[in-house]
């Protein structure tokens, strides 16, 4: 127990959660971490692990530049991780190739040319040029965008090694435990109120709660967050067939590294449906076959895992980062929707420069609270 209350409490220990909690414990914060769960076990346990600012940045703008900021900052993460705990978290540089049949190679070539315009290392494939880069490629897919700085990385792995480094770090992790509301005097943040009626004093609380974000009572905003449900499955294989990333109609695909041999993982669909978590048959037959249409290989292949998780979404697809403007000591680092693991390492990043009283980043205006009035 800590002897005196922490600076910092934050609330929800996902990836966003556990990094945000790292960063300030090694910056000298005294940091409690509150989980209601178990550490990771949010939609971090259920991301493929793409780290693919191209990929999903829909042109140029203050997305992108976070995105490839955050993506800069993965291989140090990775590293360090490694240093810390002596766990691998499956960072690999393995590039990602988006694909498209040449009769609907349109917008995939639209954005070929912006990415190529703005000066990012992009290579524009045809025909049996896309086969020198996946050779397992259906021959169908005869137009494809190759990003070679993309990665990825095992969420599975990361979450117990960011547990094992916040533990490290010093912060003190309270599993198991709810936070129901934030406590407030006048205009300013004092801690916040358990389930179980206790509270943790704390001059800051950063609220990292993923897609349950909302649910915190005494936000002095309404966060319009939306859970995205995306369904995913693996299948288990005899040897790697995929250098990298790929992605083409209907589904995507990311090579694994299991202790029982490599995965597949497949996925996955966007749904607005609640906090329900279920799989259903359908979808995963979808993904399944959409997946064997990119690779045939892959028919035939025994699954080894289906699963489901909520993406946090705001209406502009946008994440919500940085300090209340009207509540002193509330810092938001949440909906981060499909991008998550990518951009956790900036995140941690932006909230530890809020706290350090430096002046706010004004790349990053777009991300912050005064949106939601
Ligand atoms: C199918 C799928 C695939 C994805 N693929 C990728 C990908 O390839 N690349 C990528 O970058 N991102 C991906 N994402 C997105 C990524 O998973 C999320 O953006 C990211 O995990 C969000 O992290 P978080 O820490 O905000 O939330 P979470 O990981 O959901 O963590 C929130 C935590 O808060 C806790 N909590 C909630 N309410 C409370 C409360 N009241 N009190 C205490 N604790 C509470 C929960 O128990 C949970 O542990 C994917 C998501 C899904 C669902």
């Amino acid at each position: 127990m800590n002897p005196s209350p922490p600076d910092v409490a934050v609330v929800g220990a996902g990836v966003v959660g556990l990094m945000v909690a790292d960063t300030l414990a090694r910056e000298g914060a005294r940091v409690t971490l509150v989980d209601r769960g178990r550490p990771g076990r949010g939609a971090t346990w259920a991301a493929g692990g793409m780290l693919a600012p191209l990929g999903e940045a829909p042109g140029p703008g203050p997305f992108l530049a976070f995105a490839l900021e955050s993506l800069g900052l993965w291989e140090g993460w990775a590293e360090q991780l490694r240093q810390r705990t002596g766990s691998d978290v499956g960072y690999v540089r393995c590039g990602k190739l988006r694909v498209a049949r040449d009769d609907d190679a349109h917008d995939l070539r639209a954005r070929a040319r912006w990415q190529r315009e703005e000066g990012h290392d992009v290579a524009w494939l045809e025909g049996a040029g896309v086969r020198t880069v996946e050779a397992a490629l259906a021959p169908e897919w005869g137009a494809g965008l190759h990003l070679p700085d993309h990665a990825r990385v095992d969420p599975r792995r990361l979450a117990p090694a960011l547990e094992a480094a916040v533990r490290a770090s010093g912060v003190d992790v309270r599993t198991g435990v709810e936070v129901r509301s934030l406590v407030r005097s006048e205009d300013a943040v004092t801690g916040v109120e358990l389930a179980d009626g206790k509270s943790i004093e704390a001059d800051t609380v950063v609220l990292a709660a993923g897609a349950w974000s909302g649910g915190i009572s005494g936000l002095p905003r309404r966060l319009p967050l939306r859970p995205i449900k995306g369904q995913m499955l693996s299948l288990a294989l005899d040897r790697p067939i995929l250098g990298g990333l790929v992605a083409g109609p209907g589904a995507y695909l990311i090579p694994r590294e299991d202790p029982d041999g490599p995965l597949m993982v497949v996925g996955a669909t966007m749904e607005d449906a609640g906090f329900d978590t279920a799989t259903d048959g359908s979808s995963i037959d979808g993904l399944r076959s959409a997946a064997e249409a990119l690779v045939p290989a892959l028919a035939g292949r025994p699954e080894r895992e289906r699963w489901a998780g909520l993406r946090p979404a705001l209406p502009d697809g946008l994440p919500l980062i940085g300090p209340d403007p009207e509540l002193d000591g509330l810092v938001y680092a949440t909906g981060h929707h499909r991008n998550g693991i990518l951009l956790a390492p900036v995140t941690a990043r932006v909230v530890a420069g809020a706290l350090s009283g430096g002046p706010p980043d004004s790349r990053w205006a777009a991300f912050g609270p005064a949106r939601f009035p």
